[in-house]
């Protein structure tokens, strides 16, 4: 296995970025604390993670998450915003983009989503999931 093409994440016991998503959406039923933070679990990957995104979709997305994290917006605010912001995209004009039109652009970053997901302990993942996401935000220019 390789590291991600996009976020730069090395594999971690195998498991691939997109893996730990899962699993940490699978931890927000365990954690009210992580589920409070369900936005900044999603939003924070995705930023990470341009490629698979309209380009439009993907500015108004950024844009939200640099408010949301210098706001300090709940994560069920700054879910509500985006939906409004993305309405556009409801349409037969959608948020992700086609497989075949993706093209991936590499990027390090000091943090991805291996530093925020602790196994078996939500709690300690959420306060990373905030660490992550503050990182991700300094690093957006
Ligand atoms: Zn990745």
């Amino acid at each position: 296995m390789s590291p991600c093409r996009e976020c730069g994440m090395p594999p971690s016991d195998g498991r691939t970025c997109r893996d730990l998503l899962m699993e940490l959406l699978a931890m927000e039923s365990e954690s009210r604390e992580l589920q409070s933070l369900h936005y900044y679990n999603v939003a924070t990957y995705n930023i990470q993670h341009p490629s698979a995104f309209d380009p439009e979709a993907y500015a108004i997305m950024r844009a939200a998450f640099i408010e949301a994290v210098d706001g300090g917006w709940n994560a069920h605010d700054a879910r509500r915003e985006l939906k409004r912001r993305l309405a556009p995209f409801d349409g037969p004009r959608k948020v992700l983009r086609p497989e075949a039109d993706r093209v991936v652009v590499p990027r390090a970053w000091s943090r991805t989503i291996a530093d925020a997901v602790r196994r078996s302990d939500p709690a300690a993942t959420a306060a990373q999931v905030k660490e992550w996401a503050k990182s991700v935000r300094m690093e957006l220019s």
